[in-house]
């Protein structure tokens, strides 16, 4: 397979090892005679899949036993609403905490269902920062705490969890699950899209805390209410089988890996390098504070934009992809989950270094 070292920020690049496992039962699963694709969700076949996946990801992140794990459509931006239905449970208000892009819209959906208090804020940082603890103005009678531990826009990540006594603390994980090891238990419900380090988009994973299950308001569809996905093991309807399928082989992959522990440590070290290049030159910045930068996605600007394109597509040259920043922020971004090798940041800095003398 030629293979390009692969930026995006998800769908993100998936473990080479995990691409070649699946193109290897694309047609015949196990000697089943099929794909997993063609699989009934109900057959035995499928079943074992399902069950393999959620046991591993139960292993892998060591998720208590009071919790379940749904596997579940719509996206993280579906969550933005699932959250409020299923917790509200007759309160009237949510405390959210704003430190970048995914977090205001977070903010706006919830607000179809209830008062939002915005509880802290890094707008007029421009997102580059997280609000210390002590700042927070929490509501004692607040439903839950909302927020994003790692802004795939900004690169701005939590280095905390906070203290929110017995009001259930809620996270939008999508660009940071998987990357290091986390305590579930202080977690009423942690969300993720998964295209980023779980495995294709159109899987959306929920881990819910047994018992925030079973208060979602009342007339509203029954697939936002957590309960019907808890009780039908996420097979109420047709679920995204080879998502989850998929999902599954990326779970496997971390094992073999050596787990979150190794996971974390190749995650620092790639991290530490690509920081590194950027504050060691004149020629590229980051703007966020150095103990809220990101592991998983890392915006950075060259000093003159007028050589943004040239930068992109000499990247492109010599296999360094999809590194436009988003559209909101512009410049460059370099999301770096799981499955991006230290060979793809090695490359990367050098790119950097090398442009940097003839463009600098
Ligand atoms: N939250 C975060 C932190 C994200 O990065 C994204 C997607 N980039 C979303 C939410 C939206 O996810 P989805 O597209 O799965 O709805």
């Amino acid at each position: 397979m030629a293979r390009v070292f692969n930026f995006s920020a998800g769908p993100a690049a998936l473990p080479e090892d995990v691409l070649n496992q699946a193109r290897e039962e694309m047609g015949d699963w196990q000697g089943s005679g099929m794909s997993v694709m063609e699989m009934s969700h109900r057959g035995k076949e499928f079943m074992s899949i399902a069950e393999k996946a959620e046991a591993d990801l139960r292993e892998i992140m060591q998720i208590p036993s009071n919790y379940k794990v749904l596997f579940l459509q719509g996206g993280a931006s579906s969550q933005f609403a699932m959250v409020p239905i299923n917790l509200l449970n007759g309160k009237k208000a949510a405390d959210y905490v704003l430190t970048g892009s995914w977090g205001k819209k977070a903010i706006a959906e919830a607000k179809r269902y209830c008062d939002v208090n915005v509880v802290a804020s890094s707008l007029e940082q421009k997102f580059s920062t997280v609000p210390a603890f002590n700042t927070w103005q929490l509501n004692r009678d607040a439903a839950y705490v909302h927020y994003t531990p790692n802004e795939t826009i900004e690169g701005v990540e939590f280095n905390f969890v906070p203290e929110t006594g017995d009001v259930p603390l809620v996270v939008d994980m999508s660009s940071t699950i998987l990357s290091r090891p986390i305590d579930v238990s202080k977690f009423g419900v942690i969300y993720a899209g998964a295209q980023k380090n779980i495995g294709p988009a159109g899987l959306t994973i929920a881990i819910v805390r047994e018992d925030l299950i079973g208060n979602a308001m009342a007339n509203m569809p029954v697939m936002m209410d957590y309960k019907i996905h808890a009780d039908n093991d996420s097979m109420y309807n047709t679920p995204p089988t080879y998502s989850w399928y998929m999902a599954g082989l990326v779970f496997q992959w971390i094992k073999n890996t050596g787990g979150m522990d190794k996971i974390a440590e190749i995650n620092e070290c790639k991290a530490a390098k690509l920081y590194a290049a950027i504050d060691g030159s004149d020629f590229y910045a980051n703007p966020v504070e150095k103990p809220f930068r990101s592991w998983m996605n890392v915006p950075f600007t060259l000093a003159n934009a007028d050589l943004d394109a040239t930068f992109l597509s000499e990247a492109k040259d010599v296999g360094l992809v999809t590194l436009k920043g988003h559209r909101s922020v512009g410049g460059m971004r370099a999301s770096i989950y799981n499955a991006m090798p230290e060979a793809g940041v090695d490359a990367l800095v050098s790119f950097m270094a090398e442009f940097e003398k003839r463009h600098g």
